[in-house]
């Protein structure tokens, strides 16, 4: 099954993203877990929670992928910071125990100067804090393009942190194409050595999902800008390969790429078109 889909704002409630999935052609999606500036999380109205459910066990979605906000840093220097992280984290893991099926995807953080080492130990303090053996849903850590002291830039650094935590049957690692790219791992001439690297420090087995974007820069530019689907430096051939890997194509796709709904259903359709 070639599991496709995008974000999607969770501004009109669940069951209308489940909707608007589908009148894109996708058979997943993306969404914030709470508001990806704001800190406040809203109260599920569950009637509106279980419309969403009928609709993507109706048309056997995959795994949904809850994203955590961007202003969790749950590494950060400052202990305020942490704090507010640790309990983002908590929240928002108790909330997806309601939802089917449901990845929990998060920026590792960005170690404010005390450097990568002692962050990825906070880091897997933190979720060691509030991964519980009994949850359904399994945590990811997105793989980071390396911009200022952003940590899991690297396989090692992932790696480091998933050594740490307990729940290892819990864990996972969503690969964002636009930041390994970013972050100096060539996925458009050696996809399979990047893999390979990945199996050897990571462990395909930790592999849930791919953020499928382009990249406005070039490898190792580790400045995070995505692109839409062909028209960036990594380009449609690469974008294809990815797609159809046998190590890959198993995995959920989520398109993170700047466009609205009309340019995502185009996306979708085109990567459908590619498939093999
Ligand atoms: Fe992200
Ligand atoms: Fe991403
Ligand atoms: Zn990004």
């Amino acid at each position: 099954m070639f599991y496709i889909g995008s974000h999607l704002s969770t501004s009109k409630g669940y069951a209308k993203m489940a909707e608007t999935a589908l009148s894109i052609s996708a058979n997943t999606f993306q969404f914030f877990s709470r508001n990806p500036r704001g800190s406040k999380a809203k109260k599920i109205d569950e009637d509106d929670l279980n419309k969403m459910i009928y609709i993507i066990e109706e048309n056997n979605f995959g795994p949904l992928l809850a994203h955590a906000p961007y202003t969790l840093n749950p590494c950060s220097s400052t202990k305020k910071v942490r704090d507010f992280a640790s309990q983002v984290l908590k929240e928002d893991l108790e909330k997806l125990e309601l939802f089917p099926k449901t990845y929990y995807n998060f920026h590792p953080g960005s170690h404010t100067g005390m450097g990568a080492q002692k962050a990825i130990e906070i880091i897997a303090n933190q979720l060691n804090g509030v991964m519980t053996s009994e949850m359904k849903t399994t945590v990811l850590l997105e793989t980071m393009a390396g911009k200022g002291t952003e940590v899991g830039r690297s396989f090692d650094e992932i790696a480091d942190i998933i050594k740490r935590v307990n729940h290892k049957e819990k864990i996972g690692v969503c690969m964002d194409t636009c930041h390994v790219h970013e972050a100096g791992y060539d996925i458009v001439n050696n996809l399979d050595e990047v893999l390979e690297e990945f199996d050897e420090k990571i462990g395909l087995k930790y592999l849930y999902a791919v953020h499928l974007n382009d990249s406005k820069n070039k490898i190792g530019a580790g400045k995070d800008r995505h692109e839409k689907i062909g028209k960036g430096k990594i380009g449609l051939d690469a974008i294809d390969r990815i797609i159809n890997h046998e190590k890959l194509r198993d995995l959920p796709f989520y398109l993170e790429t700047p466009n609205e709904l009309d340019g995502y259903k185009r996306e979708i359709e085109l990567l459908k078109s590619l498939r093999k």
